[in-house]
Parts: C-alpha cells; structure tokens; sequence
C-alpha cells in the first residue's frame, strides 16, 4: 500500500459535492475519513453544475423528492458557514429570491396553479403580474405573461473545488485525489482496492456519481448530460436568479452570467452539440436581449447521476454492504449537505432524523 494510504473508520469513495459533504460530516461527528477521488476534487458534475440551491421553481405538489430538495436547500446555509469557516474563503453563496417565467398563457395558469399549491402547503411563494415582475428586474423581457416569487439561493461551483479542497484538508480529512478506485469489498473486513493499493475501513460509502455502475455493475445510474453557457456580463445587474421554461439564468457576484442546462442521454459523451447550443443561445437572448452584445465566456458540459426510478439512493446497500449516495440528478448541490447529515446519521448508527424509505437502496432488491 502506497505509504500515505491509511487505513480510516469511514472510506468515502468519489469526491464530488456528496462525497466530500459525507466526508465533512463524518469527520465532525469524530469518525476518521479517508477520501478517494479519482481526478480533482469536485472535478465533474460539482463544479459543471449551475449551483441553484432551489426546490420550488417546478414543484406542483408533494413527494418524497420535493420534501427532500426543500429540507437541503434549508440546509445549505450551514455548510456554506462551514466551508467559510474551515477556509475564511468564500465560496459565492448568496440567498435570494428567484423568479419563475411564463411566457405564454398556459405557463401563466401553470405559475398561479403551483404559487397556489405551495401557498396552501405553507410555503413562502408569489404570483407576480407582468409589470410588478418587471419592476422587481428591469431586465426582463416585455413578452412575459407571468411571474412567480420564491426563495432560493446560488454558490458559484465553478470556483469552489479548491476551497471545498482546502476545507476537506482543515477538517482532518485524508484526501486523495488520483486515487481511481477499482473494487471495494464490504462484508467483515471492508477493503478499498485503489490504483495505488488497498486500504481498509469499517464502513465504505460509494459517492461515485454517475459512475457507480462501475464500482456496483447494473446500479441503475444513468449519466444525463448538461450543457451551460457562460456570458461575461459585468455591466449587467441581475438581481435574481430566473427559472425559464428550459432553463435557468443566474448571475454571480463577479458579473458572470451562467445559463443551464440540457438534459440528454449520450452516455459519457463530453463533447458540445452544435444544436444545443443554438437552441440554448435562443432561450438565453429570448429572455435577456441585453446578453447579445456580451462575450461569450465559456460554454462546457458535465454529468447528471440520474436514477433511473427517479429517486436518489441514499442508505446501505443490502447487497454489496456499502452505504450508496448518489443519483440526486438535477439537484444534487441542493441537496449535498442534507444528505451528508443523513448518511452521518447512518454511519453513527443514529436513527434516521428523515424517513428515509423512499431512497433506501434495499427498493432495489426487495421486490
Ligand atoms: C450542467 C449541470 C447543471 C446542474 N445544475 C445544478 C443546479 O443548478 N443545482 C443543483 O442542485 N444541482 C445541479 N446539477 C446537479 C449536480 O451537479 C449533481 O447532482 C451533483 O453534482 C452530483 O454530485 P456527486 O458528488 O454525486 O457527483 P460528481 O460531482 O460527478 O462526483 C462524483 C465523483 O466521483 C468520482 N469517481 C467516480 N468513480 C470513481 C472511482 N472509481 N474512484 C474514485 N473516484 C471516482 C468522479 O471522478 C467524481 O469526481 C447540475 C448538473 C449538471 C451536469
């Protein structure tokens, strides 16, 4: 074994967001945390993603999922003060409410139906006409029909790897990066097999994203690929971040404008489409004429882990004997910190402060 391998209560194996949220978690409740992340921390989907920590721009009634996305954007607060205070750095998170468009009559009897819904389920959300919506940002475009208010936030993940990083390291946590995991074997005596030797652990968890199908073969994870733009827009004043039907433009402090996402199933397939492109260009200029003249900063893609029920796998796998934390799709930087206290839990062998049933991995092998 490579000499800086040690052995550690708890092996995290993927560092994205979920994986090193657990790995936070894990080492503040006082277990010993080795992390294994093949390329960078926060390399792929984390910090491909359009950081919107939201969970009511598109929920038109409740579910497991929706309780789920609203329970971690109300936690994300604390782990941006946690990163904050492990790093004294900034990680560009910033609370605020978001708008949702609509820009045909139909989107606007769907925004009245759903402010409704969550009105009467208690939460905090408002239909605005046209006019009071361009009032609260001027920037909007005059073919709008509609408008909804709801609470939301952003964290500028494509600066955040290395500060994620450093708070990993501040915290004790024993951080590989360039470590591909090739097996892991739970059972009673739990090892990870990496490229740069083994390494033993009491409990493994597999944060692998859309990988996990090559740790656990017919894991049913698929990739769902994204594309986002970026605008360099710093004479422009967003003040929200705005939910379109087909995206969703935010701007970060440093003057950025990002837009997101398509959703596409190519398999690992990074390249660009010529097409989507085109089509997301349309949308973004649709609604924001004034990002026309701007430079076009950058333009790339990442992957989704996507479930293929729907639903995200948080708990211990019955069969392979590993805690599974992946498949939050369309979310997942939502819902990373709610989800490290959820596995914490676990791991501590706590009760569940959540019922967690609906994304137990035990659905897949109990008929
Ligand atoms: C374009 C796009 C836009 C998005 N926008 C948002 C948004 O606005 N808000 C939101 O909440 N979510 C958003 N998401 C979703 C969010 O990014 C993902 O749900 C989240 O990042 C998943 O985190 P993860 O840690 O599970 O996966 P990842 O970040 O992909 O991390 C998995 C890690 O595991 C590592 N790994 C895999 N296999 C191995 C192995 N064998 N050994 C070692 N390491 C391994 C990988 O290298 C990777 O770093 C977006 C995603 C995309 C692609």
């Amino acid at each position: 074994m490579s000499p800086d391998l040690k052995n550690a209560d708890v092996a995290v194996v993927g560092g994205g967001i979920i994986g090193c949220a657990i790995a936070l978690a894990a080492r503040r409740a006082g277990l010993s945390v080795a992390l294994l992340e093949r390329g960078r921390i926060c390399g792929e989907a984390s910090s491909a993603a359009g950081g919107l920590i939201c969970a009511q721009y598109d929920a038109d009634y409740d579910t497991p999922l929706f309780r789920l996305r609203a329970a971690g954007r109300d936690a994300f607060p604390e782990f941006a003060q946690l990163l904050q205070e492990l790093t004294g750095l900034d990680i560009g998170f910033s609370k605020g409410p978001t708008i949702g468009l609509a820009l045909t009559h139909q989107q606007r009897q769907l925004l009245k139906n759903r402010v409704a819904w969550q009105r009467n389920a208690g939460l905090q959300a408002d239909f605005l006409e046209p006019d009071q919506a361009r009032r609260r940002e001027p920037l909007l475009p005059p073919h709008l029909t509609g408008a909804a208010l709801y609470p939301d936030g952003q964290v500028d993940t494509q600066r955040w790897s290395p500060i994620v990083h450093r708070a990993l390291l501040a915290a004790g946590v024993d951080v590989h990066q360039g470590t591909d995991v090739t097996a892991v074997a739970a059972g009673p005596n739990p090892t990870v097999q990496t490229v740069r030797g083994t390494l033993s652990a009491d409990r493994i968890v597999l944060a692998t994203g859309a990988w996990l199908p090559h740790l656990l073969p017919g894991a049913p994870i698929v990739p769902s690929r994204g594309h986002m733009l970026a605008f360099d827009a710093p004479h422009l004043r967003l003040r929200h971040i705005l939910h379109l039907p087909g995206g969703s433009l935010a701007q970060r402090s440093h003057g950025r404008v990002v837009f997101g996402a398509t959703k596409e199933r190519v398999g690992f397939d990074r390249r660009l489409r010529a097409g989507a492109v085109q089509e997301m260009l349309n949308r973004a200029l649709a609604t924001l004429p004034a990002l026309a003249d701007c430079p076009l900063a950058s333009i790339w893609t990442g992957f989704r882990p996507e479930p293929t029920d729907g639903l995200p796998l948080i708990g211990r796998d019955p069969e392979s004997g590993c805690y599974l934390a992946t498949g939050h799709h369309t979310h997942g930087i939502t819902m990373s910190w709610h989800t490290a206290q959820l596995i914490t839990r676990l791991l501590t062998n706590q009760p569940p402060a959540y019922p967690l049933h609906p994304f137990t991995p035990q659905r897949l092998t109990v008929p």
